[in-house]
């Protein structure tokens, strides 16, 4: 039984996908171990969204290629980074690398692995399927709270500074069947929330079905207490879709929402096929449907041709909707792109860090404002992780609108859903007090409106 070790960067689908590579692995009898000394086999699941994650992954490379205590070991890519980067790696002779296999290509890898053992030669596979969506696979799992689902991959929206299109392919969904399955599937295992995973994800479409009608679906499945979903884009956001997010009451109120940035020539040059405008309206459409709805967003700043007037025109679409946070990022030029090709990469280091550094701490401010602003409200919080980093007196768990919430650990176990008055606030975090513990959520006691 050969022994493999698995390190995963990047996103969430990245870490889907490990556990994908998992469990075909052991179903073909290879081995997982936690350490990677004791491996024959060394998989880095890739990343290569940012150029930081790339240099990351050859940095770990070039360190594991040390730990071969005598033996030659097996040293593969997976992911993003492979179908990117194919060339580059195909011809860099001193990195070394055995094997490589896309995000499209992992059934294929025992066959590749048992090549890569046997022959001692460099194997590759790269090919991008129209159609792979590993809905046949059941994910190996450690146990938890939330199970992740990917319910489409790939994109066609051909974001200018994005490589997932070329690195990941293009969008396919799976069946409804499938994913009610591994619903079904996780909640007998006993996780209560399930998040829904795609690049794209609202752009599902299976058949005549969309996500609204997925989402209903996944929500008729008892013992799963919530759903949630991520990334979407600001482009399909149909009625039925904000009615199903209001009304269900099992679909956590928090939608994150990729601005990316707020002045109309710069979303024009990033090709995200909205307005600043039709983005604002958005928003006000979400809050009319459902006044309680959390909000965070994704913004780069320091995109080509990013004037100072055109950075605060994203400050004011910040300071307009209130986020509830916002994951905010430098641009760095991305090797096959369309904006590497097509724009110099022109606002210079310091322009970049003043306006992150800006508006970081506008952003601070709000999510500040926004979390006191729960401070004395009663909320459902499902407890997560029973020992936080920084102590082990506490548990931590989130609110339906995504919140982390600090709570004295007492009795409380994971899985468990408590209702909690909300006693204080950072700008990332609640603290609470249980007022309601094991509250029951399983079966019929959801109210559809
Ligand atoms: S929508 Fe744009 S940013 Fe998101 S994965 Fe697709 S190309 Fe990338």
């Amino acid at each position: 039984m050969p022994k493999v070790y698995i390190e995963t960067y990047g996103c969430q689908m990245n870490e889907y996908d490990s556990e994908i590579v998992q469990a075909i692995l052991q179903e073909n009898r290879y081995q997982f171990v936690v350490q990677p000394e004791e491996a024959e086999i060394l998989l880095l699941n890739t990343c290569s969204v940012r150029e930081n994650a790339t240099r990351k992954v050859l940095a770990r490379v070039h360190a594991l290629r040390h730990l071969t205590n005598g033996r030659e070991k097996i040293i593969g890519l997976l992911g993003c980074m492979t179908t990117n980067l194919r060339q580059s790696l195909l011809e860099n002779k001193k990195m070394r690398i055995d094997l490589m296999a896309g995000p499209d290509s992992y059934k294929r890898l025992p066959g590749l692995l048992d090549q890569a053992l046997t022959d001692r030669k460099a194997v590759h596979d790269l090919k991008l399927s129209r159609s792979e969506t590993y809905s046949d696979i059941h994910p190996f799992r450690a146990k938890s709270v939330n199970g992740w689902i990917a319910v489409m991959r790939g994109c066609d929206n051909y974001c200018t500074f994005c490589v997932v299109p070329y690195a990941r392919g293009r969008e396919r969904s799976r069946s409804i069947d499938s994913v009610l399955n591994e619903v079904r599937r996780l909640a007998e295992q006993g996780f209560r929330q399930v998040t829904l995973l795609g690049q794209n994800v609202n752009s599902y479409h299976h058949q005549n079905h969309d996500f609204a009608f997925l989402l209903n679906k996944v929500s008729e499945i008892d013992d799963i207490w919530r759903i949630r979903f991520t990334s979407p884009h600001p482009k399909d956001f149909p009625d039925s879709l904000l009615k199903t997010v209001a009304d269900n009451s099992k679909v956590c109120k928090h939608i994150h929402l990729p601005l990316q940035a707020g002045a109309d020539r710069i979303l024009d040059r990033m090709n995200r096929t909205y307005s600043r405008q039709q983005y604002m309206d958005l928003v006000d459409k979400i809050r009319q449907y459902c006044p309680s709805i959390a909000l965070t967003t994704d913004i780069i700043v320091g995109f080509p041709g990013e004037t100072d007037e055109e950075f605060e025109n994203t400050l004011d679409v910040v300071q307009r909707v209130q986020f509830d946070s916002a994951f905010i990022f430098k641009y760095s030029p991305r090797r096959g792109t369309i904006a590497a090709r097509k724009y110099p990469d022109d606002v210079t280091p310091a322009q970049k860090t003043e306006r992150i550094v800006h508006l970081n701490a506008v952003q601070k401010e709000i999510s500040l404002n926004k979390n006191r602003s729960h401070i004395g409200e009663a909320h459902q919080v499902l407890i997560e992780e029973l020992v936080t980093r920084k102590s082990d007196l506490d548990v931590q768990g989130r609110t339906d609108g995504n919140k982390l919430v600090i709570l004295p650990k007492g009795d409380l176990q994971v899985g468990e859903m408590v209702s909690v008055r909300i006693s204080g606030a950072s700008a990332n975090v609640l603290k609470g007090k249980v007022i309601q513990a094991s509250i029951d959520l399983s079966a019929h006691s959801f109210i559809f409106h």
